[in-house]
């Protein structure tokens, strides 16, 4: 018999479920709760609020979730952590059959949370850094002492030898610092990734925004990480005739907030369906219809714009932003056209 590896069945799974318009994957933020304050983040308060789910209304949403088939959930925050009862909600989860993901900021992981998260066998645990030293990761987190508590979280978490990937947000304060965070992941025998991507918050507000490197930046972070791995250029991003929502949000996946409202994506906060008066079945629906029925007006130039192939924006940028979904941001297309110039990508209709 053919043997596959579980990341290909994997995908196969999520290839059919996009197809099928069924749930595959779901992010659950379990609280806006978090101990630090960092300077890009996008969570609207920091705290954890009175109307927040309660434990018995998460198990709800839970059971709800693996009842429609759900494979994977990926629990994120704030910090998923700072919940007194975080660990009975993942052991509640992995009862239910889901294969289970953490994204935490590790600061809060102690030998006995490491033994717990490994009884519950994680499918990966991605942990935030936010710079190498001590200054520059408090400069960003704003808690002093935060430095120590992640590096002991993240000794806890290597020292069980748990599926940890450590992925560094990079952005004006720490860009400086990247290889010298990748050394100290890799040199704990830890997987390193780097993102360029900061958000506005998801009330809309753009403050995370001032943090973000401008484009010009952001091809020279890529360029120095494709020099140390001796690789070219990074791939297209973009297909060029997607449909307008292109991304799996409404498709094969969704996200639910700490205040139980039912969303497409953490970072594309609508249509907020409220999980306290109606069921996840439901919201589902609802979801598929608004990914359906949210179509481009005049100003969307996407389908003849000749750096699409290289251009990263999400239709949840230009709606968090302007409103308009349809929007083209500025920044995004100077990152692209940047990039298309730096690697010498052919137009389109141009050969090779
Ligand atoms: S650890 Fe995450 S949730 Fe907490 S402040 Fe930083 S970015 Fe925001
Ligand atoms: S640069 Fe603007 S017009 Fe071009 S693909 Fe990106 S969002 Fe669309």
């Amino acid at each position: 018999m053919k043997q596959i590896s579980s990341e290909d069945y994997f995908q196969i799974v999520s290839d059919k479920a996009r197809g099928l318009r069924k749930p595959e994957s779901v992010t659950f933020e379990l609280t806006y709760g978090c101990n630090l304050r960092c300077v890009h983040c996008y969570n609207p308060t920091h705290r954890a609020l009175p109307h927040e789910l309660t434990k018995q209304e998460v198990f709800s949403i839970l059971d709800q979730i693996a009842d429609l088939g759900v494979l994977h959930l990926h629990f994120t925050g704030g910090e998923p952590l700072v919940r007194p009862d975080a660990i009975e909600i993942y052991t509640h989860a992995k009862r239910l059959g889901l294969v289970l993901h953490l994204i935490t900021n590790a600061t809060r992981v102690t030998p006995a949370v490491a033994e717990a998260l490994q009884g519950l066998d994680f499918d990966d645990i991605a942990v935030s850094i936010y710079g190498a030293s001590k200054i520059v990761y408090e400069r960003v987190t704003g808690i002093p002492g935060s430095y120590e508590q992640f590096r002991r979280g993240l000794d806890c978490l290597a020292a069980r030898k748990l599926p940890v990937i450590v992925r560094l947000p990079v952005m004006v304060e720490n860009a400086h610092e990247v290889l010298e965070a990748r050394a100290l992941v890799e040199g704990m025998g830890i997987k390193f990734q780097y993102c360029l991507d900061i958000v506005a918050k998801n009330n809309g507000d753009p403050a995370p925004l001032a943090h973000r490197l401008d484009p010009a930046g952001k091809v020279r972070v890529d360029q120095v990480f494709l020099e140390a791995s001796h690789r070219q250029a990074p791939e297209p991003v973009c297909a060029a005739n997607g449909p307008f929502i292109d991304c799996s949000c409404g498709r094969n996946r969704f996200a639910v907030t700490p205040y139980g409202e039912m969303n497409l994506c953490v970072a594309f906060p609508t249509p907020r369906y409220n999980l306290r008066k109606g069921t996840v079945r439901e919201g589902w629906e609802v979801l598929k219809q608004t990914v359906d029925h949210t179509t481009p007006n005049e100003r969307y130039e996407c389908p003849t714009c000749e750096v699409r192939p290289q251009c990263r924006q999400g239709r949840n940028d230009a709606w968090l932003q302007t409103g308009d979904a349809s929007a083209c941001l500025p920044h995004y297309k100077e990152w692209a056209t940047l990039e298309m110039r730096t690697y010498a990508r052919p137009q389109p209709g141009q050969a090779d």
